[in-house]
Formats: C-alpha cells, sequence, structure tokens
C-alpha cells in the first residue's frame, strides 16, 4: 500500500507552521501568503496552508494553479511569476491577481479581462536590487501612467523580490525606499495600493525585526511554511517544525564492497556533503531513486549513512550498518531544491498524512505504518 520512492507529508505540520507565522505576523500588520510552487500546488497541501490561517495562495506556473482550482480552492491565488502571453487567458480565467513587469504583457491581460467584462488585478513588482525580475523603481510612474486607464486593468499593489538570484536579504533602507513607492504611485495617480508585498521567506527577520514596517502588508512564504527553516542560513525558525516531509527511498543492493576497493570513490560534487570520515564505511547500499526523482545532493541521510554518489536512477549510500537489505527503506529529509523536485518527478508518490502520529514513527529505516492515510498520488494527475 506505501510505495517507495515516495514523499510522506505531514499536513498537520504545514498548518501549524502556517499558523505560527500567521501568530506572529499579523500582530504587525503583515498578512501572509502562502506559496505553493515548490509542491506543485498540491491541493491537500494549499489547504493546510489555508487551514493555518494563510490570507490566499501564490504560484508560479499556471497548471498549478488550474491544479488547486480543479481541486475545488476557491481561496485567491495570485501569479507570482509575471504571466507569459502566451497563457493571458488562463491567468485571467483561474488567478485573483497576477505580478506584472512588462507593458505588453498587461495590456494583453487588460484586453482578454475586458472581453470578458471584469477587470484583471495587477500588483507591479519592483526591481529592489535581487535582478531577477522587476521594474526598476525610476521606470515605475512612466509604466502606471501607461497602464493607469487601460480597460480591463485594476493596479492593486507593488510586490518585491529579495534573494531568489542573489542572496542578498533585504535591510531597512531597502524596505523603506520600496515601501515609499506606494505612496508615491497613489500620490500621482490616484488607485489605493491595497497590497504591499515585502517578498518571500527570507523577508521574514526583517519583518520580525523591524520597527518601522511602513506600507508593507504582506509576505509571500513557501520554505518556511514548508520545511520551517531561513532560507539564506539554513537555521530552523522557532517554534516551527523542520520535517513536514520526508523522502523515502527502497535499498536494492547492499554489500560489503570494501575489498574491492579500498577507498571508496565519491564523486567531487558530494565530497563536502559527507558528514563522516571515510573508513568506517564499509557497506555500500544501493537505493532506487536518483536525479530524475530529487536533487540527491540535497537529501539528509539519517546518521551513519553517507551519501557516496548519484546517477539518474541510484542512489549509492556508505554505512557501516550491515541491517540493511533489499526492500527495507531509508528515509531522508528533502532541502528545498530536493523537495521541489520530488514533487514534480512522475515516479514519486506523495503521501498526505492528515495526523501525526509519534508512536508509528519507528527506526529510520523501517516501513512507517501510514497513519491516517488521506490520499496517494502518483505524480501529475
Ligand atoms: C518562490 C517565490 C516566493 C516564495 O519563496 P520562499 O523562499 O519559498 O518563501 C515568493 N515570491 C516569489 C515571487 C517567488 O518566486
Amino acid at each position: 500500500m506505501t510505495f517507495a520512492p515516495r514523499i510522506d507529508v505531514e499536513l498537520n505540520k504545514i498548518r501549524h507552521n502556517t499558523r505560527i507565522l500567521v501568530q506572529r505576523l499579523h500582530p504587525l500588520g503583515i498578512n501572509v501568503i502562502g506559496v505553493t510552487k515548490a509542491v506543485c500546488g498540491h491541493p491537500e497541501i494549499a489547504k493546510a496552508m489555508l487551514a493555518g490561517g494563510a490570507r490566499g495562495l501564490a504560484d508560479a506556473r499556471i497548471c498549478n494553479v488550474e491544479r488547486m482550482r480543479r481541486a475545488g480552492i476557491t481561496a485567491p491565488i495570485v501569479m507570482i511569476r509575471p504571466p507569459m502571453l502566451s497563457q493571458v487567458r488562463e491567468v485571467t480565467d483561474t488567478c485573483s491577481a497576477s505580478y506584472n513587469s512588462e507593458f505588453e504583457t498587461i495590456a494583453a491581460l487588460g484586453a482578454t479581462a475586458h472581453e470578458k467584462r471584469m477587470d484583471h488585478c495587477v500588483i507591479l513588482l519592483i526591481e529592489m536590487g535581487d535582478l531577477r525580475d522587476g521594474i526598476l523603481p525610476d521606470d515605475l510612474d512612466a509604466l502606471v501612467a501607461r497602464i493607469i486607464d487601460l480597460p480591463g486593468i485594476a493596479l492593486k499593489g507593488i510586490a518585491t523580490n529579495f534573494a531568489c538570484l542573489g542572496r542578498e536579504e533585504p535591510d531597512h533602507l531597502t524596505m523603506a525606499a520600496f515601501s515609499a513607492l506606494a505612496d508615491d504611485v497613489e500620490g500621482a495617480y490616484g488607485p489605493y495600493m491595497e497590497t504591499v508585498s515585502g517578498g518571500s521567506s527570507v523577508s521574514l527577520p526583517w519583518a520580525l525585526r523591524s520597527f518601522k514596517r511602513g506600507r508593507i502588508n504582506e509576505l509571500r512564504l513557501g520554505e518556511a511554511i514548508l520545511l520551517g527553516i531561513h532560507p539564506t542560513t539554513g537555521n530552523p525558525i522557532p517554534g516551527l517544525h523542520t520535517d513536514a516531509f520526508s523522502l523515502t527511498a527502497e535499498v536494492i543492493e547492499a554489500k560489503d564492497k570494501a575489498s574491492y576497493c579500498s577507498r571508496p570513490r565519491v564523486s567531487p560534487k558530494t565530497m563536502p556533503l559527507r558528514l563522516v570520515p571515510d573508513h568506517i564505511e564499509s557497506i555500500r547500499v544501493n537505493l532506487a531513486i536518483g536525479y530524475q526523482d530529487t536533487d540527491i545532493a540535497g537529501l539528509r541521510f539519517p546518521e551513519g549513512i553517507v551519501l557516496a554518489g548519484a546517477t539518474s536512477d541510484h542512489t549509492v549510500v556508505e554505512t557501516n550498518d550491515c541491517g540493511l537489505r533489499p526492500g527495507n527503506e531509508v528515509n531522508t529529509q528533502p532541502n528545498y531544491s530536493a523537495l521541489m523536485r520530488a514533487m514534480a518527478a512522475r515516479d514519486v508518490s506523495k503521501v498526505m498524512h492528515s495526523a501525526y502520529d509519534a508512536s508509528s514513527r519507528g527506526p529510520k529505516r523501517r516501513i512507517r505504518p501510514a497513519t491516517s492515510l488521506i490520499a496517494i498520488d502518483g505524480g501529475f494527475e
């Protein structure tokens, strides 16, 4: 009834993490938007975020938004990657708003919305130094002037990104400058900037520390909710679960190859991940999971098991514990990159648990009984 490779998801932990972050940010005047792109818009995970108090959802791909809509989710969903011109119809059909930085795209969204006798809500994405996507602050005024009277377009706010491409966390001055842009647009053109979205999980330390949050009234949180960590430092966020996800692979071979190859061959890529000195592991264990399923270098293995290397379909680990035999399972903890790829991988089953039962947590490599199993799906519908 359970299959490997699979990703087990404790929905309660995701709900809990969302709730704690909402409780911390709400008194500061900041709404939480749950970002679902790393889990491909998995509807159960999206619902757990909403149940935890997220004001709405956000995703980067229209297919993920459509998946959530098909599952009956009616909450606001914002498209946080500027839409492709070829998808403006789908965006106006399914998203409550979209982030934009190009006039052509906004004009096309407006034309499509106008045809349907509706307004599409636009949030202007502002470049504040990450150098991925966004309008330069100096060009904002000219763009607003061009879109403000477009039929089918309702300008609802501004948003910015930090540490997506670069690694810079936001500082007070940058945030203050961003917040002031909301006042500038209102002063010059009139519409109330309802949403002033100050970034992703990397903006959390700023939000919790700052005494002057200005107009910023929203953060879009993915990694902090899902993995309970600060993306830039990797440190756990106090009070949050860091193990809502585990990725499990099955052993297909376990052999002592020490006599054949005196020094285990380790690929340079995974060398920095080896936490245990070379000489103590002698058993090489093959797991039926590979780069096609996840970012192998982003997996944390149980104590005493170290990664030797991986190919598209195999992962070789080393251990001095000869207890592992074919059919046993090894549980790992995925980082954001490993999680994102595993959730998108066709051959990784996604198993949702609605309640977390600590007593069912056996030794790491045993098959964990699936408590309160509510859904299994093998990849995309
Ligand atoms: C991915 C993304 C987020 C969420 O980032 P996390 O680090 O997962 O919190 C927020 N906003 C935008 C525009 C994104 O692309």
